[in-house]
């Protein structure tokens, strides 16, 4: 097979602004993260897409270590009997629970659930733990995988039925305790994105009617696709004492008296990369910032046989010396032409190329080739490191600054049911009215343009953007932030 063809094979057909559902699923595919599985709405999630997962989640992770949050495991299985002692998550949750009735034939005696998500098993071990307030604040997390039977059309990543994510669960004294908890790791989730994946986040509030099943508040994180649709990016959830009441979770305080405590959730799944993928890759396949990049620089020896040991000689040793500060692959395979193997990285994201011929050889050069926009800088070989970094650090800085522009672009205040509808419809993004704080209204827009309220403001006593609900006209007591979602 010619280079030409296998090209074809590789690349990208479909277009991001076209038919960006296509596109996604093209890159998935072909820049090797996942596959569809032979259930539908499961994922295989291949090797170059479980190393980014991986180093998401060291850097979450070391956030959460870095903060007292200690990890653990609980079984994936819950009995029906526990599920059962928080009424509104088996409400909540019901429909897309997966059961387990049977063991070979025989049929079990109690009904265990797959966990959806696992405050009906790590609360009441929660509960065993603490004795006093001598033992809060008290914090798991677990990173596992949780099985929803999602009734919505599944997309690798940003909903399947299986999915990978971290829940963490906390106890505290008091309601002071477990909203600060809440905040601090909604901005955590924030800082995530910003800092490590490249994408400005808005943080917020779940409507009443869209919070987390038995929360008092749910916090969310939300991310603007360029498609002009919103992400809920991770959600954060001050549960009161509505949990720690049905699994027992009480303690004793300085006077002896028995407390109940206050807890909090909060989870973050690989919906995140669906999210990273979606902002910043383009028609050529893959960009990833070179934060979790599994491949930051590779390097690419030009050579014609003449010059080919020089050229690779002095190609391995650039790449060898990189090597002790960056995640780098010499591409030196001899059945590749420099072109095909330009594209396979491309495809593939790597965010930093470096160009090694004979003319860099005999200048003592490289040519670094930035892939967000092919920018090329010539670098001397001796200062190679820090030329690398500032490049890092340049494509880190152009993935933040578009994804930015998209969301300033796109936030525009609206009012009246035509304006509302008549911007949504024009421009996507967020639409920020007044709103009464009735579901109907919501409803009222929802089934005209498919867009809810996917936000509210952290601050529940911010006085609202218009004095009226944009839908009906009555007082409006919040703003409101309609998109369209994923
Ligand atoms: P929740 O426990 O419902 O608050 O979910 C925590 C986070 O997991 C949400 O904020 C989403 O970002 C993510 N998530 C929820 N459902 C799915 C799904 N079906 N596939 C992937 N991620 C999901």
């Amino acid at each position: 097979m010619s280079d030409t063809d296998d090209d074809q094979e590789l690349g990208i057909t479909e277009s991001k602004a076209g038919q960006t559902g296509k596109w996604y699923a093209e890159v998935v595919q072909k820049a090797g993260l996942a596959d569809y599985a032979p259930m539908g709405g499961f994922i295989v999630t291949r090797p170059r897409g479980y190393a980014i997962w991986e180093r998401l989640q060291e850097n979450l992770d070391q956030m959460f270590k870095d903060d007292g949050v200690q990890n653990a495991y609980f079984p994936a299985l819950i009995p029906e009997s526990y599920l059962e002692q928080e009424a509104e998550i088996v409400e909540g949750f019901d429909p897309e629970v997966a059961w387990v009735t049977h063991a070979g034939t025989e049929e079990l005696e109690e009904r265990l659930a797959f966990r959806p998500t696992s405050e009906s098993i790590i609360t009441p071990y929660i509960s065993q733990w603490v004795r006093s307030h001598r033992d809060l604040p008290m914090r798991v997390n677990q990173w596992c995988s949780v099985i929803r039977w999602e009734a919505t059309d599944t997309k690798p990543f940003f909903r399947t039925k299986e999915f990978l994510w971290q829940e963490g669960h906390t106890a505290h004294r008091d309601e002071a305790g477990a909203w600060e908890e809440t905040t601090t790791r909604l901005g955590q989730y924030e800082k995530l994105y910003e800092e490590v994946l490249a994408i400005p986040g808005m943080t917020g509030r779940k409507p009443d009617h869209d919070k987390f099943p038995g929360a008092e508040v749910t916090t969310t994180i939300e991310a603007l696709m360029p498609d002009g649709k919103s992400v809920q990016a991770g959600t954060s959830h001050y549960l009161g004492t509505r949990f720690a009441e049905a699994y027992d979770l009480y303690y004793t305080d300085e006077d002896e008296d028995e407390q109940v405590a206050h807890t909090t959730s909060w989870g973050l799944s690989w919906r995140a990369l669906g999210a990273l993928i979606m902002t910043h890759s383009d028609d050529q396949g893959l960009v990833l910032p070179p934060t979790l990049a599994p491949e930051q620089v590779v390097v690419v020896p030009i050579w014609q046989s003449e010059t080919k040991d020089e050229v690779l000689d002095y190609a391995a040793e650039l790449a060898a010396e990189l090597d002790a500060e960056f995640r780098v692959h010499l591409d030196d395979r001899d059945e590749r032409n420099p072109g095909f193997k330009y594209n396979e990285w491309e495809l593939k994201g790597v965010p930093l190329r470096i160009e090694i011929g004979p003319n860099e050889v005999e200048d003592g050069e490289a040519t670094l080739v930035q892939r967000p926009d092919g920018e090329r800088t010539v670098a001397d070989r001796d200062a190679i490191g820090e030329a690398v970094q500032d490049a890092l650090d340049d494509v880190y800085a152009k993935l933040y600054a578009a994804a930015e522009e998209t969301v300033e672009e796109r936030i525009h205040e609206a009012h009246g049911r035509n304006e509302i509808l008549g911007t949504l419809g024009r421009h996507g993004g967020y639409v920020k009215t007044g709103w009464c704080g009735d579901e109907a209204c919501e409803t009222e827009i929802k089934d005209q343009i498919a867009a809810e309220i996917v936000m509210l403001p952290l601050d529940e006593d911010e006085e609202p953007v218009h004095e009226t609900c944009g839908v009906c006209g009555e007082e409006a007591t919040e703003t409101a932030y309609f998109a369209k979602n994923y």
